[in-house]
């Protein structure tokens, strides 16, 4: 078998699993984004060979079988999916190729997609006769009992002398604060939350007992109109239809706008990916249909589209890609994260080629092969992570992934120390160590020594010139005029910045230590109960812990640093180098800026490491602001285990996510 007749019957298996579960079981495993770039790969891998598709490849049918639970209904005029476009490229192409079928120039209507179920409602003589679920497109369910529990569904149409038979078509769903209170309630009493709204309306819409779907309040947006039988010739567009559905009673969404061309749906496509986000219902697109019927007409449809509309899907915030190497960073803490370096993919409006994978159990819990599709996520600001893996796509014979014995910058043997996530290199001379104290230590919330950046760092290494920070206070001019483009008015003023950074408080100093869970505002507190470097070196672990907000961990952290004799050989050069390792008598507020100072945070769920005040009382020191629920005014979600609807909701509103280890990395 050729790989892409094996990757097509691979990806037919798992498309056709995943339908299943969002269509059948309304419980969906992965995100729909992903979903349509396995589809769009499949469509292209068939494409470029049209002799493997086959009569049950995903691409051939439009949604599902209707369950069985309720009677089916033939529909009289079938319910169509819509093409995806993921790009302006896409919708250049989609209108290059409906001109191709018709010459010609045409306007676009252009109406929100809401994430919600397809219904078909059928009118005879005015009166609601049939509610129906789009199904597979042409048989669907008999859903009306529930259908007209739905408060925006006239029973009768607001028409004078009706045809006697309508279609309309719609979108049925749940308002986006009846989605967070249904899931709440479902977490309340152990149940699995719905995934997103739309599923949550679809096992909304099957419910057979017609109260509970009348609890539920779900709403109706009407976007189509047929008249079978009937000419009505005031409606010969998407527009006048819309004000047809509008005149009869429907609820028709009021954010359509009439564009002249291409280039204004694009307009409206950006405008509408950040002002979507204010709206109390979820959408995850926009649908772009030709305003005229008689040009509709002359394009006609496809065995699964028609080709006068198309459904613009905002960008992903999750993909799937190609693993094709893991490569692993040693920190200033020695911490080795893998890093999963990616076949490039679109994602979040950015193209992403490296994920973290955080650390070793992530790596081995992931069970990662070279060459696995693997799902990748980037929400908000947050660096992309690799979320998880599609093993059903792993070829034979595909290598394992698996942990370095050595660290991969000083050869030195890693340790894993019990209980810990995370694998390290203890060698406090390794290169990448030194580099990574380096620049902590010339930071802004540490000794802000500016003039000494990155480049200038590797410098100093590569020459030989620093092996530690304290090697920096022995720098001449003249040493520095040695390196590669110094001059010496540069050279000079590197000295003087570095001469001028001994000033800096001792609180400065401890938080440039870069001492494990010793953040800025960790490193005030210490050193205000420490006032000296000799009176923390020498404390005990429960003199530290006892504290305010200073943990075990923490204490345990301080203390086996200062155990280590290189350190206390550190320590013992700054001090000779002049560096405050005393406090004031009375210690000043000191702003210390971190990437934290007046953002809003939420905690919650169970953290690995950190109680949750510990997290709170750490961002507020740091000039944060922690409130208790997640609104568009939330900055960060700082998640543990078993985090329930704020998460769902942080999600939902595009609020970055941090894990605990992502919010130490933020605040240090
Ligand atoms: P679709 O959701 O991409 O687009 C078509 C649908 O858009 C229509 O049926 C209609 O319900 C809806 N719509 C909303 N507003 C509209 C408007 N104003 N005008 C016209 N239509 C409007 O296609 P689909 O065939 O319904 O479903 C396929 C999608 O389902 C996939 O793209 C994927 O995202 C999702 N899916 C996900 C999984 C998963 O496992 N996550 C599995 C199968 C399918």
């Amino acid at each position: 078998m050729t790989i892409a007749a094996a990757r097509i019957e691979e990806l037919c298996k798992l498309l056709t699993r995943m339908s299943y579960e969002y269509y059948v079981l309304d419980q969906p495993t992965i995100d729909d984004s992903v979903y349509d770039r396995l589809y769009r790969e499949l469509q292209d891998l068939e494409d470029a060979n049209p002799e493997l598709i086959t009569h049950d490849s995903p691409t051939q049918r439009v949604g599902a079988q209707p369950a069985n639970a309720f009677s089916s209904v033939k529909h009289t005029i079938a319910l169509y999916s819509l093409e995806n476009a993921f790009n302006n490229v896409d919708l250049d192409k989609w209108q290059e190729r409906w001109q191709r079928v018709e010459e010609g120039t045409a306007t676009y209507i252009c109406e929100l997609k809401i994430d919600g179920n397809a219904m078909a409602l059928t009118y005879e003589n005015g009166l609601l006769v049939r509610g129906a679920t789009r199904g597979d497109g042409t048989t669907g369910e008999d859903i009306t009992s529930n259908v007209r529990t739905i408060r925006t569904i006239p029973l009768r149409l607001n028409v004078d002398n009706p045809p006697p038979v309508v279609e309309v078509r719609g979108e049925a769903f749940l308002p986006n604060h009846v989605f967070f209170r249904l899931n709440a309630q479902r977490e309340a009493i152990g149940e699995e939350p719905f995934k997103n709204p739309r599923n949550a309306a679809a096992g909304t819409l099957r419910q057979l007992d017609s109260r509970k779907v009348s609890d539920r309040q779900l709403d109706f947006f009407a976007y189509t109109v047929y008249f079978p039988g009937s000419d009505l010739p005031e409606v010969h567009s998407q527009l006048t239809a819309l004000e047809w559905l509008q005149n009869a009673g429907f609820r028709v969404n009021p954010n359509r706008e009439n564009c002249a061309d291409l280039q204004a749906v694009q307009h409206y496509c950006e405008k509408w990916n950040t002002d979507r986000h204010d709206l109390p219902y979820m959408t995850d697109g926009v649908v772009i249909k030709v305003n005229e019927f008689s040009l509709q007409e002359k394009l006609g449809f496809t065995q699964k589209f028609p080709r006068w509309a198309i459904a613009y899907k905002y960008p992903a915030e999750e993909a799937p890609t190609i693993l094709e190497s893991i490569t692993f960073q040693v920190g200033r803490t020695g911490a080795i994260t893998p890093v999963a370096e990616l076949r490039p993919v679109e994602l979040a409006g950015t193209t992403v080629s490296r994920a973290t994978l955080h650390n070793a159990d992530r790596l081995l819990e992931l069970d990662l092969h070279l060459g696995d599709t693997v799902i990748v996520r980037k929400a908000g600001e947050i660096i992309p992570e690799v979320v998880t893996v599609l093993s059903e796509l792993r070829q034979a014979g595909a290598i394992q992934c698996k942990l370095p014995t050595e660290c991969p910058a000083c050869h030195s043997i890693v340790v894993r120390p019990e209980g810990e996530a995370v694998t390290r290199c203890l060698n406090s001379s390794c290169p990448a160590i030194v580099r990574g104290s380096l620049t902590h230590w010339v930071s802004r919330g540490a000794l802000d020594i500016n003039s000494v950046g990155e480049k200038l760092i590797a410098q100093l290494l590569e020459s030989g010139l620093v092996h530690s920070t304290a090697d920096l206070y022995d720098l001449t001019a003249e040493q520095l005029m040695q390196l590669d483009r110094t001059g010496q008015k540069s050279a000079e003023k590197v000295v003087a910045a570095i001469a001028a950074s001994v000033t800096q408080p001792w609180s400065r100093v401890l938080y440039g230590l870069g001492i494990r869970l010793v953040g800025s505002s960790n490193a005030v507190t210490l050193s205000e109960a420490f006032p000296t470097v000799e009176l923390l070196a020498n404390a005990q672990p429960e003199e530290i812990s006892a504290i305010f907000s200073i943990g075990d961990e923490i204490a345990r952290s301080v203390v086996q640093w200062f155990q280590i004799e290189s350190n206390r050989l550190l320590i013992d050069r700054l001090r000779s180098s002049g560096l405050q390792l005393v406090g004031e008598d009375k210690p000043k507020e000191i702003t210390v800026v971190t990437a934290i100072t007046g953002k809003t945070f939420v905690v919650t769920g169970t953290l690995p490491t950190l109680k949750r005040d510990e997290v709170k009382d750490m961002i507020r020191k740091a000039g944060g602001k922690v409130t208790d629920s997640v609104s568009k005014k939330t900055d960060f979600l700082v998640v543990g285990e078993d985090a329930g609807s704020k998460l769902e909701k942080a999600r939902s509103l595009n609020v970055a996510i941090l894990s605990e280890a992502e919010f130490l990395e933020l605040l240090f």
